[in-house]
């Protein structure tokens, strides 16, 4: 199965629901970052929980999750966007951890204590920013807490990333049920009822159950509706170019110093891992752009700055 994410709704609007299934952007991310399995279900779950929040974006909007822990991983950042695109990346990738009594990674123990931080950049003058202290550092719980403290809904996440020996993901994926304001309070404990009974959302996947399938487990006998649905993908915003912007704004001096320390610049993007490298003759080619750009600068006059290319 592809990975996608669907967003439903109930049909008096009750509540909403996303569901997605992310097994390969998690393995795709795994693979990028060289994650050790503890260090892969804390941001397998981040991705996939960005991704179920940003099938509520339009285009043009952005999310980032940041779980800010004093645990081991030392912070895990995901970002999303409405076309499903997700990246993100952990400060630690090589923790692993002994698993949990009931023999699941531990993922709270690796985050530890601390903050979960969610901005959202509506593309509006100023981005919407909201934290709350983590709940367990499971990530699931937290990203509840989160929604129900800031978007005062109370809501179901449920959020799973199966690892196999070989440390591959083998499952992954996630629901999110929203209790639209104006509810009544039997439909919230109807769901919290149903939440308690759902299968672990890496059984469900392994299973075979699809984004919709995982919708209809959650929301019980609630008819709903799939408004919208996407595709779900690992994929970064850096290029080349934009690392050599970058560097631009470095200056000759640091761009110098740089290359007689280590002959070479080496960039490496943080959300993807992808290396850039630019060696003497690269870099001597960058600066000159830098002075050709500056001198076009003053010729003009107007104190603009032109970005070299
Ligand atoms: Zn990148």
């Amino acid at each position: 199965m592809e990975d996608y994410w669907i967003r439903s709704v109930t049909g008096d609007g009750a509540v909403r629901a996303m569901a997605a299934v992310t097994t390969a952007t998690v393995e795709q991310a795994r693979r990028r970052h060289g994650t050790a399995p503890t260090a892969t279900a804390a941001l397998g779950r981040t991705l996939t929980a960005a991704g179920l929040l940003g099938a509520t974006l339009r285009v043009g909007q952005t999310i980032f999750v940041r779980i800010l822990g004093d645990g081991p991983l030392g912070g895990v950042l995901a970002t999303s966007d409405a076309a499903g695109t997700v990246r993100g990346y952990v400060a630690n990738p090589e923790v692993h951890l002994p698993l949990t009594s009931s023999g699941k990674l531990d993922v709270g123990r690796a985050v530890g204590r601390g903050t979960l931080h969610v901005t959202l950049d509506l593309g509006l003058r100023s981005p919407y920013h909201g934290s709350v202290p983590l709940v367990s550092g499971e990530i699931a719980e937290d990203m509840a807490s989160y929604l129900v403290v800031s978007h005062q809904t109370p809501s179901v996440v449920a959020l799973g990333v199966l690892v196999a020996p070989t440390e591959q993901v083998m499952a992954a994926g996630g629901v999110i049920v929203q209790v639209m304001p104006g509810a009544d309070e039997r439909t919230v404990s109807y769901l919290e009822q149903r939440a308690k009974a759902l299968p672990a959302v890496t059984s469900m996947i392994s299973g075979g159950n699809t984004p919709e399938e995982m919708v209809e487990a959650a929301l019980g006998e609630m008819p709903s509706q799939v408004v919208e649905r996407g595709a779900v993908r690992f994929r970064c915003r850096c290029s080349r170019r934009k690392v050599q912007r970058v560097l631009i704004s470095f200056g000759e001096t640091e761009l110098r110093e740089i290359l007689a320390e280590q002959g070479r610049v080496e960039v490496r993007c943080n959300f993807c891992a992808a290396r850039y490298l630019f060696d003497e003759e690269a870099v001597e080619n960058l600066i000159s752009g830098m002075r050709n750009g500056n001198r076009r600068t003053l010729e003009r006059g107007n104190g603009e700055t032109i970005q070299s290319h």
